[in-house]
């Protein structure tokens, strides 16, 4: 049976986690002259900075465990779920020994926050569908392997990972196994939320950046059993979430009601992208997409972005990723821009 204080970094396991005012004064007050905070008010155009903010963000984990159907113990926010994959990482991984596996092409940070740490990654290819072959892990995972990372919808290549190898991974590998769901608002599936209880070594990440438009705001989502995400608690900056985020996403999650519809908004203009683009030309394949992009293939793919570039269209240029030659990856944009994406790549002169 999977037990995360089997796999916890010793110090970590030992360390006494720092315990800040708020945490140690929880009663009802009238003076709060314990944080060095400047009780006079501040000079931010709004009010109620002066504070610290909740340091576990109850309000905010109230509402998304109802949204999201879990308990508010099982979630962890983070400063972007960027923040989450790097404490991941340094929960599990002793630096200089242990490893993490993810298959490529995949999301670009499981590599930078590996190597920040000092943790090898192990990279396995996904087949030309981009999906998982689970018997590619033969020799792959040994003793020192503490995280498996799987990203589905996966980026670059936008399609959902098949359910059976992700339920043989679950089953068999005997350390955490991260689904990065940051797409999953778009995808025509349940989020793997739903099969928490199943699993104690599975964690889900989803994040308000894609489908919730809030990248700027740096807010994401951990979900996994209490034991995970307490240890995840015990190692965070104790204010990673500032007051300005968990006020203006509380505010969001009262609008909830109006995400369906945008979603659907935007895959219309993935659907209008997928029956107009391989008409083209200049385009050789789009492929099958379950997120807000498109891996596109093109006659060439440097020369097709600089020649978007040269219109005034940036789009993300994935030709060197393995499998992805001569791919572009593009989000959906407004009717209007993807409009004007169609009319360039119309217009692109064919060499
Ligand atoms: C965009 C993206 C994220 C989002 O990260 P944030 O830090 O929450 O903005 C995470 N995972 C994948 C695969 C992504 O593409």
């Amino acid at each position: 049976m999977f037990d995360i204080k089997n796999i916890v970094r010793t110090n970590i396991l030992v360390m006494k986690p720092y315990s800040s005012a708020r945490d140690e004064f929880k009663g009802e007050a009238s003076v709060f002259i314990d944080a060095n905070e400047n009780n006079l008010g501040s000079l931010a155009k709004d009010q109620g900075y002066n504070r610290y903010p909740d340091p576990y963000q109850r309000k905010l984990k109230e509402k998304i465990a109802v949204l999201k159907d879990v308990r508010p113990e099982q979630i962890f926010l983070g400063n972007g779920s960027d923040e989450a994959i790097d404490l991941l990482i340094r929960l599990v991984c002793k630096p200089g020994f242990d490893e993490i596996l993810a298959f490529s092409p995949t999301y670009g940070m499981y590599d930078v926050s590996a190597n920040l740490n000092n943790v090898f990654l192990r990279q396995v290819a996904l087949d030309e569908n981009f999906q998982v072959q689970t018997n590619r892990l033969q020799g792959q995972i040994n003793t020192n392997t503490k995280i498996i990372f799987l990203c589905s919808p996966n980026n670059p290549s936008g399609n959902l990972l098949d359910t059976p190898s992700t339920e043989y991974i679950l089953q068999n590998f005997d350390g955490l196994v991260v689904i990065d769901e940051a797409y999953i608002d778009f995808a025509d599936k349940p989020s793997w939320t739903t099969r928490l209880a199943e699993f104690p070594n599975l964690v889900v990440l989803q994040t308000f950046s894609k489908a919730w438009g809030m990248a700027a705001l740096r807010l994401g989502m951990a979900f996994a059993s209490p034991d995970i995400i307490q240890f995840l608690n015990k190692i965070k900056p104790p204010y990673n979430i500032n007051e300005a985020t968990q006020q203006i996403a509380l505010d969001a999650l009262g609008n909830a009601g109006r995400l369906p519809g945008m979603v659907k908004e935007i895959i219309k203009g993935r659907q209008y992208l997928q029956q107009t683009l391989p008409g083209l030309p200049v385009v050789r394949k789009v492929f099958p997409s379950d997120a807000n992009f498109l891996l596109v293939e093109v006659s060439d793919a440097n020369q097709v972005y600089d020649y978007l570039l040269g219109q005034g269209i940036v789009v993300r240029n994935r030709t060197t990723q393995p499998g992805c030659h001569n791919c572009l990856r593009i989000s959906v944009g407004t009717e209007k821009e993807n409009q004007a994406l169609v009319a360039a790549l119309q217009a692109y002169p064919e060499a």
